[in-house]
């Protein structure tokens, strides 16, 4: 079996920037109450990711020539988890900060990262992730919506499922097949795709507390003109593999349910019997240790590595403890949830219930992330 490490993250002097934006998030969310907190990374607000952007905290590793500020990955990870412990809405920018941005750095033609990157580090460019469709989610490599080369560009067609804040985003970074069936990894490609194109219908689907945030996206012979293809023709299974190892090993894989632990232990007061003191003690130390993984993800993706494998495993393991969160308050708190509740731990509580069920689904599924951690080990 071959073994797989999480070094030890790089130091970074982070206190002095940790204290600005927890002072900067004391005031921007004084008056955000902790169900609203609770949607963190899933919650839209383009106000807040344009005052982010004023700060230069968006595309903070990136280089100045395309409005980045050139700090280093673990700087902008303290942001992170400070935004997503307070619960601030950061979904605006999210995807366009996480994976669109450093894509479009890595293999964007020059053009596309003069325009389009500064924009997304100022707070005022929001993208979405067309990569699932009906029939391949799991099986990536399987996606059916094509892309036909004529003359000056493209003409697409196809459906795009589950994508996220597409009624509410800029751009798609579009997964699509340039090639034939049967070359499967190889005969796909990523377009830019500007979302005002016509040909293009952006329907919604209903989550499972009756929210809008995801979208059926269906391409019906839409022009996209040739500046749009990302990287190289044919290398769009390689570019996506890269964006999820940042998908997959951020706060944001732990920190989902936080507001919950927050209420839970604000509800059990000073004097919490034993059985929550020890519920409360096990979850934080799971949490602790997975923060700590991730950091190191962090660092091995500030060195240029491929944690593709670490990230796997982040993800999955995190996925379980946000997942359980929910289910160890309920043995420790008498608490009805209900989403319309005037208790705020009852709403939280509510909330996480219904939106755990995807966390081990988004991103990535628990079988399929497993199977890459057994084939990275040398199991399979
Ligand atoms: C909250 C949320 C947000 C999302 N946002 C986006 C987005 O913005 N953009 C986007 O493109 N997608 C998005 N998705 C889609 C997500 O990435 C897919 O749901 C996921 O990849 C699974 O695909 P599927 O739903 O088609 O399930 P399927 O692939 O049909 O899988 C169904 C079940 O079968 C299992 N399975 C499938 N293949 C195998 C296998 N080979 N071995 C073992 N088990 C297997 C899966 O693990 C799963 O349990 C989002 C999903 C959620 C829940």
């Amino acid at each position: 079996m071959t073994a797989f490490t999480f070094p030890a993250p790089p130091p970074a002097d982070v206190e002095g920037l940790r204290a600005e934006v927890r002072d900067f998030l004391a005031t921007e969310l004084a008056a955000r109450k902790p169900r609203d907190r609770a949607r963190s990374w899933s919650g839209f607000d383009a106000d807040f990711s344009r005052k982010l952007g004023e700060r230069g905290w968006i595309g903070m590793t990136w280089p100045k020539a395309y409005g980045g500020h050139e700090r280093s990955a673990l700087e902008r990870y303290v942001v992170l988890e400070e935004m997503l412990a307070a619960g601030a809405p950061v979904a605006a920018h999210w995807i366009a900060d996480r994976q669109s941005g450093p894509l479009l750095l890595k293999v964007g033609t020059e053009e596309q990262r003069q325009t389009i990157l500064p924009r997304i580090a100022a707070g005022e460019c929001f993208f979405c992730i067309g990569m699932s469709e009906p029939d391949s989610g799991s099986d990536l490599a399987a996606v059916r919506t094509r892309a036909t080369p004529v003359e000056g560009g493209f003409r697409v067609t196809g459906t795009k499922l589950w994508t996220t804040y597409a009624h509410k985003s800029h751009y798609m970074i579009l997964f699509c097949r340039t090639g034939s069936q049967e070359e499967r990894q190889g005969g796909t490609s990523q377009l830019l795709v500007d979302l005002n194109t016509p040909g293009i219908t952006i329907r919604p689907i209903a989550d499972l507390s009756g929210e809008h945030h995801f979208n059926e996206v269906v391409f019906e012979d839409a022009f996209i003109p040739d500046s749009a293809l990302i990287g190289r023709m044919g290398d769009g299974w390689n570019q996506v593999m890269g964006e999820l190892a940042f998908e997959r090993s951020g706060p944001e894989r732990f920190l989902s349910s936080f507001t919950l632990l927050v209420e839970v232990v604000r509800a059990l007061g000073d004097d919490p019997s034993d059985r929550a003191r020890e519920a409360v003690g096990r979850l934080t130390a799971h949490l602790v240790t997975l923060r700590r993984l991730s950091r190191s993800v962090a660092g091995m993706l500030q060195n240029g590595e491929n944690p593709a494998l670490q990230a796997a495993l982040v993800k999955d393991l995190g996925a379980l403890v946000e997942q359980e969160i929910p289910e160890i308050v309920r043995g420790v708190v008498s608490v009805e949830p209900s989403l319309q509740a005037d208790t705020e731990l009852a709403a939280v509580l509510a909330h996480t219930i219904l939106n755990a069920p995807a966390f081990s689904l988004r991103g990535g599924t628990r079988e399929i992330l497993r199977g890459i951690i057994a084939r990275g080990l040398g199991l399979r």
